[in-house]
């Protein structure tokens, strides 16, 4: 952190300065200068508040010139992560589709799409069995069942799964889910975070519609920090004043998030267009802006499902994609 204090102060009034960065423990070298002193003080804890600094009466600015992601930053870890689950990798030039249904609606439903999902050649099943809905008198999810139901569709095609956990109460009954979403809604729910952050269980952190790439990453550092280093980031639309898909999908939040940061990142297409018409179009676009993966929803009946239909694709559909996707990986790589 910089701090550049105003010409001429005496020592009485820039000692609280002085006081304030001593009682943080942090190392500090001052640089005399004719039109105001600068103090470079070594925050790596980010223990000190620019905030705080700025409102003493010596301070004329406070610049800070290190993100407060240090573990999810690319800065102290220059090459890309890789991350496992069950098999499946993700970063580094390691590419998976996650596709399966919004919700889990049935035994019969969730085998018949896994199976699908499993022939398009995707790598992973999602399936929600807890919902974050909009409206209470929306269909919740089934739960615990649908945890169940999810496992034998995981038996039954070897496909490994993903599926949104919301209450830290609620991670034992994950444990054979093998990556753990961590919804929009809940990208900041900080106790979830750090509950998630004494798992070793790879995480999937979706941004949430109203945040910044930098609090996506502040969020990753909740779960790096408590000792979880496996988290694979989600780009999958933010709000903005267009109203004709149900979200904007923010598509330079890849490069972005390369450039800042060495965890994968891969795009939810589907939660972005809000129709299945747009989500071939967008997944294309993104494995094309160099995305470490996709995750896209199916379902065989859209118009029956009880949960994002429109904005599901068919299990044909999805065959496309993926061919589609490792076409484009061929020329890109
Ligand atoms: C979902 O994946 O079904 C979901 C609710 O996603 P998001 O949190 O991105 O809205
Ligand atoms: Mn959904």
């Amino acid at each position: 952190m910089i701090i550049v204090i105003k010409p001429g102060v005496t020592e009485n009034t820039s000692a609280p300065v002085f006081e304030y960065i001593a009682s943080k423990g942090a190392d500090f070298e001052v640089t005399k200068m004719p039109h105001g002193d600068i103090i470079c003080v070594d925050d790596g804890n980010m223990a000190l508040d620019a905030a705080f600094l700025e409102g003493l009466d010596a301070v004329s600015s406070v610049m800070r010139v290190t993100e407060p992601y240090k573990l999810a930053g690319r800065k102290f870890h220059p090459e890309a992560s890789v991350i496992d689950v069950a098999g499946k990798r993700f970063g580094g030039g390691e590419f998976q589709i996650i596709a399966g249904p919004c919700t889990v609606e049935s035994g019969e439903q969730i085998n018949s799409l896994a199976s699908a999902v499993k022939s398009s050649g995707a790598g992973l099943l999602r399936g929600g069995a807890y919902k974050p809905r909009t409206s209470p008198y929306d269909f919740q999810g089934l739960r615990s069942g649908g945890l169940r139901l999810l496992s034998e569709a995981k038996a039954l095609t070897g496909l490994p799964t993903v599926s949104e956990v919301m209450l830290p109460e609620h991670i034992p009954l994950f444990d054979d889910v093998d990556l753990l979403q961590v919804g929009a809604r809940n990208m900041q729910n900080f106790e979830l975070l750090k509950a998630l952050s004494r798992t070793d269980k790879p995480i999937l952190l979706k941004r949430g519609f109203g945040n910044t790439v930098r609090e996506l990453l502040t969020a990753a550092e909740y779960i790096m920090a408590g000792g979880n280093k496996n988290v694979i980031l989600c780009e999958r639309g933010i709000r903005s004043f267009e109203t004709s898909t149900r979200n904007t999908l923010d598509l330079s939040a890849v490069p972005v998030i390369h450039k800042l940061s060495h965890l994968p990142v891969i795009v939810d297409p589907s939660h972005a267009a809000g129709y299945g018409a747009y989500v071939e179009p967008l997944a294309l676009a993104a494995v094309a802006a160099g995305a470490d993966g996709l995750i896209i929803e199916v379902h065989a009946e859209p118009g029956k499902a009880l949960c994002d239909g429109g904005q599901s694709v068919s299990p044909d559909v999805l065959a496309g994609i993926v061919k589609k996707a490792n076409a484009i990986r061929q020329i890109i790589l």
